[in-house]
C-alpha cells in the first residue's frame, strides 16, 4: 500500500490523468463526454487478452461502443486507477459522491470539462495541433508504469523532478507475493525454494514483510477473542492464556506486545456522523462492482486502498425480527443476529433494489465469500440515530487492503448452504457475531 510518504504531487496526478483522457480522445477517437462518462465498472468488466484489453462503453456518450486497448496503453489506464484515482478518492470531501465515474479530478470529483483538460495538456507540452500532440507530447507516464509495460513511447518529462509513482511497482511486486503466498494467522512463511518456484527473487525483503504482516494479524486474533463485547481493553491474565493454547512454532507475539495493540473501539472506526450518512444513502466510498462471469456473478472490489479495520460498507436490508427471519428460510439474504438488548433480530437483503434505495445496487449483499483467504468480516454495531438508536451489521477490513482487490468475507459456511440453508447460515453467524470475531480461521 502506498503511504503518506510516497503520494506524488497532485499536479503529475492531474498530467497524468489528462494524458490517458487524451489517449481515449486522440488516439480512440471517443467523445470527450464518453470519457467523462467512462465508468469504473465499465473498466473493472474489460475483457483481457494477450494483446491487450477490450472495453464496452455504456454511457449515453457512447452507448454501444467498443475500445480496443493496446498492451502498453491498458497498463497505463491500470496505473491510473491502482495509483493515482485512489489517491484523489481518498482526498475527496464527506458527503460528497465518485458517481462511479473512472476519471476523478484531485477533489475525488467526476471531472466534468475534459475540453478544457485537452488545451491544458496542449499548452503544457506546447503542440501545435491536437493530431500532433500525441507524437509530439512527451508521455508522462509514472515510472512504475514505465517500467511494468516496458515499450511505451516517450520519456518522463525533464520538467518532472520527481517522477511520480515510483513506489508502484515495487508494491504490485508485494501484493503478487501475498497473493502466491496469503498471511493468515497459521500458514508458515514460504520457504527460499518455493518463493524461487514462484519466481519471487527477493526472497529476503518479502520474507520478513510475510511475518511482519502475520505477527500483525496474530496480534488482531487474540485481541478479538480476548475483547469483550464492548471493546474494553483484555486482561493480560486473559491474552497469556489464549496465547498459550496456540501451536505457533515461530512468530509469535509477546502477551505484552499484543496489550499494546490494542485499541480503544471508536478509534478504528470511521466518523460516526459520516457512517451514518453512508447508511442512509448507501453511498460508499471506495467500491465498485465487478462481474466476475459465470459461476461466480457480481461481486465487489476496493478502488482505494483500505486499513486494517476500517468500515467499508453495511450489510443493507429489511431488519425483522429473527422469528420473522425463520419464516423467510428460502431466501438465501439472512442474516441473523443478537441485538444489544438480547433481541434477536434478522437483516433481510433479499430485495433488489430495496424498498428505500430505488434504482440502486446495493453493495452489502453482493460481498462474495471465502473461507480461505477472506479479507472483510462482519461486526454488529449501534448506531446512535436521532431518533434513536438502531442495529445494523457492517463490514470492516480484516487486513489492509489493496486497490483492485475482491472484498470477500466468511459467511460462516460455504455458499451453497447460504444460498439453500439459512438455518445452518444463521446459527453459524449468530456464533460469529456472539464471539466477536471471524470464523475465517
Ligand atoms: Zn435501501
Amino acid at each position: 500500500m502506498m503511504s503518506a510518504g510516497q503520494t506524488p504531487p497532485s499536479s503529475d496526478i492531474t498530467s497524468f490523468r489528462r494524458y490517458c483522457q487524451a489517449m481515449l480522445i486522440l488516439r480512440h477517437r471517443l467523445p470527450a463526454s464518453a470519457v467523462a462518462e467512462f465508468q469504473v465498472r465499465e473498466w473493472l468488466d474489460r475483457k483481457l487478452s494477450g494483446e491487450g484489453a477490450i472495453i464496452r462503453l455504456a454511457g449515453p456518450g457512447a452507448a454501444g461502443r467498443v475500445v480496443t486497448l493496446s498492451k502498453e496503453e491498458e497498463s497505463m489506464l491500470d496505473c491510473y486507477f491502482s495509483h493515482a484515482r485512489s489517491i484523489s478518492l481518498q482526498n475527496q470531501a464527506p458527503g460528497k459522491s465518485d458517481q462511479g465515474r473512472f476519471f476523478l479530478g484531485t477533489d475525488g470529483a467526476p471531472v466534468i470539462n475534459l475540453g478544457s483538460d485537452l488545451i491544458r495538456l496542449r499548452e503544457k507540452y506546447s503542440a501545435q495541433e491536437p493530431g500532433e500532440m500525441e507524437a509530439a507530447a512527451p508521455t508522462p507516464i509514472p515510472a512504475a508504469c514505465a517500467s511494468a509495460s516496458g515499450s511505451l513511447q516517450g520519456q518522463p518529462p525533464a520538467s518532472s523532478a520527481t517522477p511520480p509513482m515510483q513506489a508502484g511497482s515495487r508494491v504490485r511486486h508485494w501484493d503478487a507475493f501475498r497473493s502466491a503466498f496469503p498471511v493468515t494467522v497459521h500458514a508458515e512463511p514460504p520457504s527460499r525454494g518455493q518463493c524461487a518456484e514462484a519466481g519471487f527473487t527477493q526472497h529476503r525483503a518479502y520474507y520478513l514483510k510475510w511475518r511482519e504482516a502475520q505477527l500483525r494479524l496474530r496480534k488482531v486474533y487474540i485481541l478479538e477473542h480476548a475483547v469483550g463485547r464492548r471493546g474494553d481493553k483484555p486482561r493480560l491474565a486473559t491474552v497469556q492464556r489464549l496465547l498459550a493454547k496456540e501451536t505457533w512454532g515461530s512468530n509469535r507475539p509477546t502477551a505484552e506486545d499484543i496489550m499494546k495493540a490494542w485499541m480503544p473501539p471508536q478509534s478504528a472506526s470511521r466518523d460516526e456522523e459520516a457512517l451514518l450518512c453512508s447508511v442512509k444513502d448507501q453511498r460508499w466510498k471506495g467500491l465498485a462492482f465487478k462481474d466476475f462471469g459465470e459461476g461466480k456473478g457480481l461481486g465487489v472490489v476496493a478502488t482505494m486502498p483500505f486499513q486494517h479495520l476500517q468500515v467499508l460498507c453495511d450489510y443493507h436490508g429489511e431488519v425483522i425480527s429473527a422469528a420473522e427471519g425463520n419464516r423467510r428460510q428460502q431466501s438465501g439474504y439472512l442474516f441473523f443476529f443478537r441485538a444489544e438488548g438480547g433481541a434477536r433480530l434478522c437483516i433481510d437483503a433479499t430485495a433488489s433494489p430495496c424498498a428505500c434505495h430505488q434504482g440502486m445496487d446495493i453493495f452489502g449483499r453482493r460481498l462474495n465469500h471465502s473461507r480461505s483467504n477472506p479479507n472483510a468480516r462482519a461486526k454488529k454495531v449501534t448506531l446512535r440515530y436521532p431518533d434513536g438508536p438502531k442495529e445494523a451489521v457492517i463490514f470492516v477490513a480484516l487486513r489492509d487492503i489493496s486497490v483492485g482487490e475482491e472484498l470477500l468475507w466468511d459467511y460462516g459456511v460455504t455458499r451453497q448452504s447460504f444460498g439453500g440453508g439459512g438455518q445452518r447460515l444463521s446459527v453459524a453467524q449468530q456464533l460469529m457475531l456472539s464471539r466477536g470475531s471471524s470464523t475465517s480461521t
